[in-house]
């Protein structure tokens, strides 16, 4: 086949272990899904998860012992982090329940949802769609995928991220509102999810500014550690 422009390259993130790569096709995101950073963001109680999407060119794939690089983006004074698990999900599926979801897990990785808040709360009050402030270049940074069996017991590990060594976000895994078989089971019902399909679950309390020169180092468990610097 050939193409009237250059076709984008697939994005593709390493799996620890493997040669193989794992490509990358919808990028989700779940929102306010760990008490704590609800009552930070203002809000309360157990609502219903809701998604949004962030397109797979706005993952920063990092290599195993690099650091990588996010660009700080423009039009926003205040960018912060959320750091997340991500779930990598291997087999497609609709209407997957929750108790069947571990067989769609291909694996899990570190992630950080990049956020432009300043512009996401602009966006909130005026009812409009936070795309802006959620979606941009660089946006999703990523770590090395661990396959669902090496990856331990992803569902309580610690999760945490220290900016220039001193700790901002410390929580758990076991914190999250919806489990991760039900944030399958609810984007399911909504979507198709596709083998490739990259899932951020969500962030504890808190997310806070960066600025050009922070380094960041996002854990969660025995996962690969994502190390980033803001340029
Ligand atoms: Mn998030």
């Amino acid at each position: 086949m050939s193409f009237v422009i250059t076709p984008p390259a697939q994005v593709s993130v390493p799996v620890v272990g493997r040669a193989e790569r794992f490509p990358v096709n919808r990028v989700y995101c779940v929102g306010r899904n760990y008490v704590e950073h609800a009552k930070e963001m203002g809000f309360t109680g157990r609502e219903p998860p809701f998604f949004f999407i962030k397109p797979a060119d706005t993952c920063v794939v990092v290599e195993p012992g690099q650091t990588g690089v996010v660009r700080y983006p423009s039009l926003t004074k205040d960018f912060q982090h959320e750091m997340e698990l991500v779930v990598a999900i291997g087999k497609g599926g609709k209407n997957i329940a929750a108790a069947d979801a571990a067989q769609h897990i291909y694996g899990y990785a570190c992630g950080l949802d990049m956020t432009r808040r300043d512009l996401q709360g602009e966006m909130k009050k005026q009812s409009r769609p936070w795309c802006i402030g959620k979606t941009f270049d660089d946006a999703a940074p990523i770590a090395a995928i661990t396959e669902a069996a090496q990856a331990g017991d992803v569902a309580n590990a610690e999760l945490s991220l220290t900016v220039n060594g001193a700790d901002r976000q410390r929580s758990s895994v076991s914190k999250l509102i919806w489990n991760i078989g039900e944030i399958i089971e609810h984007l399911s019902a909504a979507w198709t999810l596709y083998p490739g399909d990259l899932i951020y679950t969500g962030t504890p309390e808190g997310v806070a500014a960066v600025v050009s020169g922070d380094v960041l180092e996002g854990r969660v468990g025995t996962l690969t550690p994502l190390q980033v610097k803001i340029a």
